[in-house]
């Protein structure tokens, strides 16, 4: 009597299977995604952002998919880890009269903002991406959270939200309406007026690194002081944002609407970049002396791990070389002619290229410094 054996299944095939299959899924939840998304599939698809379709479609997966909660949160993890409680900094309150602005240390580099009118002792948060971090200092405070202003809709910045307003219920949520940050509640356009009694916010529209973005600026007058701006992802100390979703017209316009603020206005930025964007200034422009002296002022700060914020609106004309696209130097450095139309944007389209390449430099430089480290000991 002969006997049929089944033949095994070999294991690659199943393998290939189950690939095949994943991918398949995949495909057509992504697919789906995006339908639900073409617009933002065509603005990203457009933008200046790199030539490269893959680094496109990495950035449509994070701002679209849990992926891009789940690097943040590794992030906070990580800095977690490196960092204890403190922080990437150690941040200070700044006092200006009746009013208090409070940065605080996020993730690896990322600020969120609390302000605070210590009459009402009502607080704004700005940016609040970690509830666990901003939700311990507001309860200590005691203050009586009610608003967030959410600058732009990257998880670094809104991934918070969701959480907060589970905790806080009442809590309203500002964020552009082409952004659409998480959990937002109320949206809001350019030229908006906030008002949470003396605390008075006005809603600056600044597409580019996002085609939402927005910008708060808090009038200092009901308290005596300067203007304040919190500028989350559009301008840092020394530096400005990488633009994901607009191109450099876009971006030099939305730099042009700060840029009418006084010198005097206070500069809160989303990110602790000062000492690194610093670094390229004075390497484009190593005559600067403000920029130079700027780097040296931050460099004993992070040295102590203190934060770097804020510098003020005539800082940043004097040495932050993405508002000086029309200084004399830095066109001729960036090899633009002089009968150019837009000469402007053509400085900046060639700065955010070689701020680039020199990120890269500055990345292949530490990785190389820690290689060597470990192999000593
Ligand atoms: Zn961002």
């Amino acid at each position: 009597m002969t006997t049929i054996q089944s033949p095994n299944l070999p294991l690659t095939n199943i393998f290939l299977c189950g690939s095949i299959i994943s991918t398949v899924c995949v495909g057509i939840w992504l697919f789906r995604t995006m339908s639900r998304k073409r617009q933002e599939l065509r603005v990203v698809m457009r933008s200046e952002f790199t030539n490269s379709f893959l680094l496109k479609f990495g950035y449509l997966l994070y701002i679209n998919t849990p992926l891009g909660n789940y690097l943040f949160q590794k992030s906070v993890r990580r800095a977690r880890r490196r960092f204890g409680n403190r922080g990437h900094s150690i941040t200070q309150n700044h006092d200006y009269g009746e009013l208090n602005v409070l940065p605080i240390a996020i993730a690896e580099d990322n600020y969120s903002y609390l302000v605070v009118d210590k009459t009402t002792m009502k607080g704004i948060l700005i940016d609040p991406s970690d509830p666990d971090v901003v939700v311990g200092i507001c309860k200590r405070l005691q203050v009586d959270l009610t608003a967030i202003l959410c600058t732009h809709k990257h998880w670094d910045h809104a991934g918070g939200n969701k959480v907060i307003k589970h905790l806080f219920p009442k809590i309203q949520i500002f964020g552009s309406i082409e952004d659409k940050p998480l959990a937002t509640t109320d949206f809001v356009r350019d030229g908006d007026s906030l008002s949470f009694d003396k605390m008075q916010f006005q809603v600056i529209t600044t597409p580019g690194h996002t085609l939402g973005h927005c910008v708060f600026v808090l009038n200092g007058r009901p308290f005596n002081c300067p203007d304040h701006i919190f500028t989350g992802d559009l301008l840092f100390q020394g530096g400005m944002g990488k633009i994901f979703e607009g191109d450099h017209t876009l971006m030099i316009q939305s730099l042009d609407k700060i840029m009418m603020f006084n010198n005097n206005t206070l500069i809160w930025p989303g990110h602790e970049y000062s000492k690194h964007c610093l670094r390229f200034a004075c390497y484009i422009d190593p005559d600067n002396v403000e920029a130079a002296s700027r780097w040296d002022k931050v460099e004993t700060l992070r040295r102590q791990a203190l934060s770097s914020v804020p510098s003020t609106l005539g800082e940043e004309k004097a040495y932050n070389p993405f508002l000086r696209c029309d200084n004399a130097y830095l066109v001729k450095y960036c090899e633009i002619p002089e009968a150019s139309e837009n000469i402007r944007e053509s400085c900046l389209r060639k700065l955010r290229l070689i701020k680039d390449n020199f990120d890269k430099m500055v990345k292949e430089e530490t990785n190389k410094r820690r290689k060597n480290k470990s192999r000593m000991l």
